[in-house]
């Protein structure tokens, strides 16, 4: 909160303040789509070998809980919280949609750290909401499986874990 009110202050960035609906739309959705992509490279580097040590907190959960998402580093916090801050520079964002970026980044938190399958069927592990069974893949598996929500990214640089990535781990559990 603190840097991008800086970014006001200091007259870098301004806010739209007669936005349309169609625009807090446009901007809700490219900021959904934009969160996806400053994720995926964030919790890339974080699992590099000079940053891994910063997001080790956060995969103490093996099994995962809507608690795991408050359970961060506060450097990893620091990095994935100025997701705002490049777009306001590119764009005079509502502070509508700027107020949205929390309330759906806790929404998808809370669904992908859930451990719920919301779509059983293999079949359909390309839907959004099935970001649950992917974070948990990748918190069983460690490596593999970055995204947040969204699929598009893994699949795009071929990190997507397959549907049955940690069954081994799990079997290893349950005997
Ligand atoms: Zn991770
Ligand atoms: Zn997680």
């Amino acid at each position: 909160m603190i840097f991008p009110w800086g970014l006001l202050q200091l007259g870098w960035a301004h806010l739209a303040l007669q936005a349309s609906a169609v625009q807090l739309t446009l901007e809700i959705s490219a900021l959904v789509i934009w969160n996806e992509i400053h994720f995926y490279i964030n919790h890339r580097l974080l699992h590099t070998r000079w940053l891994k040590h910063f997001h080790l907190p956060h995969h103490r959960s093996i099994v995962t809980t809507p608690w795991s998402t408050y359970s961060f580093h506060p450097i990893e916090a620091i990095m994935l919280g100025n997701v705002i801050m490049l777009p306001m520079l590119v764009h005079d964002f509502s502070i509508y949609s700027l107020a949205a970026v929390p309330v759906f980044s806790i929404i998808f938190n809370n669904i992908g750290h859930s451990n719920y399958d919301f779509l059983p069927d293999a079949h359909h592990d390309r839907w959004w909401l099935n970001g649950a069974r992917r974070h948990h893949l990748h918190h069983a598996c460690f490596h593999g499986n970055y995204g947040f929500m969204f699929p598009f990214m893994d699949r795009l640089l071929n990190t997507a874990l397959p549907p049955d990535a940690a069954d081994k781990q799990i079997k290893r559990h349950v005997t």
